[in-house]
Formats: C-alpha cells, structure tokens, sequence
C-alpha cells in the first residue's frame, strides 16, 4: 500500500544491480504519477507495489552438447510479470548478455506494451544467455530443444505464449515448437513467430518493423506535417526488426541510408538494398560488412554507435537497449533528425529521450512503436484458435489499424494528463490505466 516515491525508492535499493529494471521503472512510474494524484485508490489497492513484482520467476538450467561432444550449461528464464488482463505473453532472447534484470525489464516494458495493442494479452519475457552466434544448426537445435524441455512445464496457449526476440527467430522457434508438440503430443499454438508451414501467421514476420513505419508515419504526419516520402532514414540493427522497417519505410518512399550490427556500420548514399540485407542476414547468417562486396560504392565503418553521427531525418534504433544516449541525440538533432522511433526496447537513455523532448524531435517509445509484433502475435493465436489462416492483406491491413489505435490512445492519455505531446508518457498511461483497473477489479488473493 505504497505510493510512486516509496515504490520507486524500494525498487532502486533492492534492485541495484538490475539497472535496465530500475530504469524501465522509473520511466513507467514517474510517467503515472499523474495518473496516482487523480486517483489514490490505486495506491490503497497497492497497485504500484503489486506491479513492479513479477508474478512468478522461472530459472532453470539449460545443458546441452555441442558437435565435438563436449557438455556446455547455460541458464533459461522466464518471467511471467503480470496476467491481469490474460495469459503471459512476451518473446524469448538468446544473448550472452541475458541475465534476470534484462528479461525482467523487457517483461515489465511487456505488460503495457501489451495493453496499448488492445488484446487481451499479460506481460511476460524469458531468454538465456546462451550465444547462438557461431553455433552449427544442429548445436541450436540441440539447445532450443533442451531449452524448451524445461521450459515446457509452464507455458500453454491460455497461460503463457512466449514468441521471439533478439537472436530467437524462425529457425529457433521451429526447434521448439518440434519438441514442445513432441512433449506434449498435441498441436497447440503456444509458441508465435511459427512458419506458415505450421500454423504461423502472415505478416508475422514483418510485423515489428511494418508496424514500427505505420506508428511513426501516423505521428509524423500529426505532429510534423512530414512523411516518410522523401526523407532520409537510418536504421540501426540489421535483425528481424531493422531489415522489415527498413523494408517498409523504403515502401513508403523513403531512403534508407544506414544499417549496422554490433561491430559496425555501412552506408550507402542511393539507398541501401534491403534484399542483399536479408540475405546475408537471414540466409548466409554473415556480418553486415559483407554487404561492401556486393555492393561496390557503399562505405563501411566501425563501431555500431557511429550510425548517429550520419545525417538522416528519420533515425529507427532497432537493436537493443540503451544504444543512443546523450551525445548521439544531439549529433543526430545537430545533423537535423526531426523523429526518432523505437523499433528495440529502450533503445534510448533517459537523458537522450530529454534532450529529444525539449528539442521538438518527435519521439516514438519502443512500447508503442515496436508493439506490432505482439499484436500481430495476438492474430496468430486468434487464427490457431479459430483453425482458420488470415490473408496477408487481412493481417496487414488489422496491424496498421491497431498502431493507428496505439498512436492515438498515447496521444490522447499524453494530452488529457500532462497537457503536453509526450507520447513516452501517454503510452505509459494508457497502457498502465486498462492493467491497474483490470488489478483493482480482481482484488488481492489472502
Ligand atoms: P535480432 O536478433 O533479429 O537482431 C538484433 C540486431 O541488433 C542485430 O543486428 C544485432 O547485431 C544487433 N545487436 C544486438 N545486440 C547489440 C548490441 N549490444 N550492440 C549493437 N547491436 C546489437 O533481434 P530483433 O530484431 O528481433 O530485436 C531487436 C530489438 O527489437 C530488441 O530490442 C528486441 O527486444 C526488440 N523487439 C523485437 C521484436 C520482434 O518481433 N522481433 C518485437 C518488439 C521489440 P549482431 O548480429 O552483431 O549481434
């Protein structure tokens, strides 16, 4: 029965070594302060207490046997943070840098996001810190498959629906969905992102980056009057979400000039062709350097942060966590970037989304920019419900209605409690007030 301070004040003490947590917390919270002065019920109803604590938290250890024989334990996670609006839902990352305080900030960010798409979707995350880069196929299958083994025991479709995420994409999935359905001997959709060859969605797999372009353009047009025609992109990432809004944004009549991965950068001034991405990305599993032996007159540098020097009007971090800070949002506002939009998860510090708000730069927040995979992971499971596969055209066209909703309700929430276009608060707010009223009307088990 805490208010925001005394909550926020507890979490950072007892969760210091957990800073991602902390931060995405903090953001949340100070967002709905507002939200807590209109209505101390909540506080009464210890909703700031109960929200910030994960519903249950699942460690377990992963062995696995590499292609020489040798014996190799990582460590699996899941966090099912809070199902008061439905079943748990929220990918799985396979990074070395996995630890409980990553898979708890990207499941706490999940519960919003989650409730901005509209569907009755609970917040979840899990992962390992397993590192699939360099592993044969057969090592990946062998650890998805001893990964999902335990992991088994707490999902189901009405319980917890976990899908990808950094270094989990088709190929994952497709090894544990094998062994999930071989486990359980049924044919149950409890894991999204799954091929179309077996119960997948369409549009699934561009849905983050297409819904990204949909939520950006919706915003850019409103606050700016501007649009992706013509403008000049940079993307950071070469990943599922980068290469699809890389995809879409040129659809949309945009220059794509700059993609990256973790070691570097390539640009490329005519635009760079997003096929050769995907295929080295995608098929040849390459770095992006590569990208400079197909295409002659690209250039080439190191160091994944230098994508932010480069002068574009559009920037899209489509990485990972806290990728842009201070000095590149002002070298990218310098160089004239007027939006920024969230393809990762709290991509940005919070001092660059500051820096971003006082200069006028539009800024988009990962929970409502990238939420299109979630929802169009929400339409899978509505058609491996149903037994009926949509069209690409149906999902599609069901996706750029929901960012348009998402766009809206954050507006809306920014405008009605803080008066202002800060759509990091009013994505908060409007995600936070659907699980706070759906956690007062359940009343506390005692
Ligand atoms: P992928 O694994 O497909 O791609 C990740 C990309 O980010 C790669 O280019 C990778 O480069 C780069 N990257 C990863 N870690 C770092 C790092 N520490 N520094 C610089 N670059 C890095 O992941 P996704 O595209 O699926 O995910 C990207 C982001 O989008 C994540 O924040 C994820 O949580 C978020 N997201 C993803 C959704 C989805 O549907 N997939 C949905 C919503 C959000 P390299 O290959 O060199 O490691």
């Amino acid at each position: 029965m805490s208010d925001i301070k005394s909550v926020l004040e507890e979490v950072t003490a007892r969760y210091q070594q957990e800073t991602e947590f902390v931060q995405a917390v903090n953001e949340v919270l100070r967002s709905v302060e507002v939200v807590a002065r209109r209505d101390p019920d909540l506080a009464k109803f210890g909703i700031f207490d109960r929200i910030v604590e994960p519903e249950r938290t699942i460690i377990f250890s992963v062995p696995w046997m590499d292609d020489e024989g040798d014996i190799h334990v990582n460590r699996g996670y899941r966090v099912q943070f809070n199902g008061a609006i439905g079943p748990y839902k929220g990918g799985l990352r396979f990074h070395p840098s996995v630890n409980l305080g990553i898979v708890k900030f990207l499941g706490f960010e999940q519960i919003f996001k989650n409730s901005l798409t509209g569907l009755p979707l609970g917040g979840g995350k899990g992962g390992s810190d397993f590192n699939p880069k360099g592993k044969s196929d057969t090592e990946i299958m062998r650890f998805c498959q001893s990964f999902i083994l335990e992991l088994s025991r707490y999902i189901g479709e009405d319980t917890d629906i976990p899908a990808g995420d950094i270094g989990v994409g088709a190929r994952e999935i497709g090894f544990m969905y094998g062994m999930y359905r071989k486990i359980r001997g049924n044919f149950k959709g409890v894991i999204t992102g799954k091929g179309i060859s077996y119960n997948g969605s369409l549009v699934r797999t561009e849905a983050t980056g297409y819904g990204l372009c949909y939520f950006m353009e919706e915003a850019i047009q409103d606050l700016k009057r501007k649009s992706f025609e013509g403008a000049k992109v940079t993307i950071s990432g070469s990943g599922n979400v980068a290469i699809y809004a890389a995809e879409k944004a040129k659809e949309m009549g945009a220059t794509v000039v700059a993609m990256s991965d973790s070691n570097g950068v390539i640009y490329h001034e005519k635009g760079i062709d997003v096929e050769t991405i995907k295929s080295i990305k995608e098929v040849e599993r390459e770095r992006i350097k590569h990208y400079l032996s197909i295409h002659k007159d690209a250039e080439y540098v190191d160091g994944s942060d230098r994508i932010w020097d480069l002068a574009c009007d559009i920037a899209l971090p489509c990485a990972t966590q806290n990728e842009l800070g201070v000095q590149s949002a002002l070298k990218l506002i310098g160089n004239g970037c007027y939006a920024v939009g969230a393809g990762a998860n709290m991509p940005c510090t919070p001092e660059a989304i500051t820096i971003f708000h006082q200069e006028g730069v539009i800024f988009g927040p990962g929970k409502a920019a990238n939420a299109g995979g979630v929802a169009v992971s929400g339409l899978e499971m509505t058609q491996n419900a149903l037994h009926y596969p949509w069209s690409f055209k149906r999902v599609d066209a069901t996706l750029r209605k929901i960012m348009s909703r998402i766009y809206k309700s954050s507006k809306t929430a920014a405008w009605e409690y803080s008066d202002t276009q800060n759509l990091v608060d009013g994505a908060n707010i409007a995600g936070f007030l659907k699980v706070a009223s759906a956690m007062k009307a359940q009343g506390i088990a005692h």
